[in-house]
């Protein structure tokens, strides 16, 4: 475990304990519960340590040549060892896209037989699946914070691919496991295939973790762009079959121009807005762990409460008609449990499904009751996981500033293509000088003949007049001296002049609108803070001195 801590750096540690101590409870308070009444069999497998130490993962889905591949190239702004983009099915297997100190194909079966990964239960597909299973592993920043799964190209129409192996088993696999899924659509060709019907099925009951991407919408026209997303939002209702539709985000998800730009406003927003719900990933990572381990605890109990019940009510008789007398009184026994234990009906497994799995059991083979290992759990939810939730929103508060970084999410210094300030305002963004220097023969001259004092300042009560002839109105006024008079002393040296005067003339009388508050570039270079760099050695904040 120690080795695993060192191989992560870029993980938080406060975190990275949290992580542990999930991992320790599971181990010692969940898995003798589970493990002893089969759970396994009944639910979902059993959990190893690199489930709860490993990172947090995002799942993509799609037809083939909806931008999957690229959309991760995309992110990580840069390409991976086996890493094949084209328009036709090019991704022939899974790929997770993990950090590695260098550049590496790993094969499937070195991926699942890893204790530190956690892919163990991978296994389970066989050969076939595992020689369509491989990891990139690549020295990238956005990796150490977040695992990416790319998944093989979906076939559109009725068409299906023998693919040797349970392709809708590996899906629900991974989408039980990871923290996100995005299923990407092709704006300019959209249809839902069976396949890809099939596929969103398997995503069921992790409906909360989907995203749409509707990619490559810049191919298309406004009109057609609104067509295609009323029938996507159409088609997804029926798919999902629940009343509240996904988020869909709408853009063009690659670093090539686009090809329709009437829609570069909202490509934009959108963009923002999806990579600011998956910078959320690293933090909400813990929360998700505990309320899996929560709702896992619960179950378990209740799953051993219904053997009990089922052992109780067949004695001694455990042939073919019991078993039918069992699963047909299911609905009482979960009610009588409901009662007896105070256990919410919602934390039950779904009847239909528990009657099935029960009718596959032998039912006299059923382990039976054992009280400490279902008080051990009642302790783990009661008396263990309050503190560490708490802690986690702790930690959470303390790391509001945790999120994926590097490739794309990567800090960009000031450009012209970012915040926009308004016409008049972002006059100079993006450029190395102070472009109120362009007009400072003008206001030098001014300056002067208003005649500074022995400080080199203008008095604002002195200097007052000389701005009202612009006949702006006083608000319009008091706002730009806000913004110009930047060390507050109520005077105005020759920057904060020239600022004002070319606020005034370059944004105000212009009737452009002015900023909320001055931007960046348009600060005095001798009153512009040191920009704070961070230390690549120790990772200390300190004022860089360029
Ligand atoms: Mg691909
Ligand atoms: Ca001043």
């Amino acid at each position: 475990m120690l080795n695993w801590m060192k191989k992560q750096p870029a993980q938080d540690e406060s975190l990275v304990s949290i992580t542990h101590n999930l991992a320790k409870l599971y181990r010692t308070k969940l898995f003798p519960l589970e493990e002893y009444s089969r759970f396994q069999e009944f639910h979902s497998p059993l959990l190893d340590d690199a489930h709860f130490l490993s990172r947090p993962m995002v799942l993509l889905i799609g037809q083939y040549s909806t931008g999957k591949t690229t959309f991760l190239r995309y992110l990580v702004e840069r390409d991976f060892p086996g890493m094949r983009i084209g328009p036709e099915p090019t991704t022939d297997g899974f790929m997770v896209l993990e950090h590695n100190e260098i550049d590496a194909l790993i094969p499937g079966n070195a991926l699942v037989v890893d204790p530190s990964k956690p892919y163990g239960g991978l296994s389970k597909f066989g050969v076939n699946f595992l020689n369509r299973f491989q990891g990139a592993g690549l020295d990238s920043e956005v990796l150490k914070h977040v695992t990416l799964v790319d998944t093989p190209g979906i076939l559109s129409g009725a068409k299906q691919m023998a693919r040797g192996y349970d392709f809708i088993g590996v899906l629900e696999w991974f989408a039980e496991r990871v923290d996100r899924i995005i299923i990407l659509f092709d704006a300019h060709k959209l249809d839902i295939s069976d396949e890809l019907r099939m596929s969103i099925q398997a995503l069921k009951g992790n409906e909360e973790k989907i995203r749409i991407v509707l990619n490559k919408a810049d191919q298309v026209n406004t009109q057609q762009l609104m067509r295609v997303y009323g029938a996507l939002l159409w088609s997804l209702a029926k798919v999902f079959d629940t009343p509240e539709v996904v988020r869909v985000y709408t853009g063009s998800f690659w670093s090539n121009s686009l090809k329709n730009e009437e829609n570069r406003n909202l490509f934009e927003l959108e963009k923002a807005d999806l990579f600011r719900d998956l910078q959320s990933l690293p933090k909400t990572y813990a929360v998700r762990l505990l309320n899996d381990l929560i709702k896992r605890a619960k179950l378990a109990q209740v799953h051993a409460y219904i053997l009990q019940a089922v052992r109780s009510e067949t004695g001694m008789f455990t042939g073919a008609s019991a078993k039918k007398k069992i699963v047909d009184r299911l609905a009482e026994i979960y009610n009588q449990i409901h009662k007896q234990h105070n256990i919410s009906l919602g934390d039950f497994p779904e009847l239909e499904y528990m009657k099935q799995a029960l009718a596959s059991q032998d039912i006299g083979k059923l382990p039976k009751f054992k009280k400490d290992l279902v008080d051990t759990v009642q302790f783990l939810l009661t008396r263990d996981i309050p503190p560490l939730m708490q802690r986690i929103n702790q930690e959470e508060l303390k790391n509001n500033s945790k999120q994926i970084e590097g490739g794309i999410f990567a800090v960009q210094e000031t450009s012209p293509f970012d915040e926009d300030f308004g016409e008049g305002a972002n006059k100079g963004k993006g450029e190395a000088g102070w472009v109120v220097d362009e007009e400072k023969e003008k206001w030098t001259k001014e300056f002067e003949e208003l005649l500074p004092n022995e400080n080199g300042k203008l008095e604002g009560r002195k200097v007052k007049p000389h701005f009202v002839r612009t006949k702006l109105p006083n608000s319009t006024l008091a706002k730009i001296w806000q913004m110009s008079d930047i060390d507050k002393d109520g005077c105005l040296d020759y920057e904060e002049f020239a600022l004002m005067m070319h606020l005034i003339h370059n944004v105000a009388l212009e009737e452009k609108a002015l900023p909320t508050q001055l931007p960046e570039h348009l600060v005095p270079p001798s009153k512009r803070k040191p920009k704070l760099q961070k230390n690549e050695e120790n990772g200390d904040m300190h004022p860089s001195l360029n």
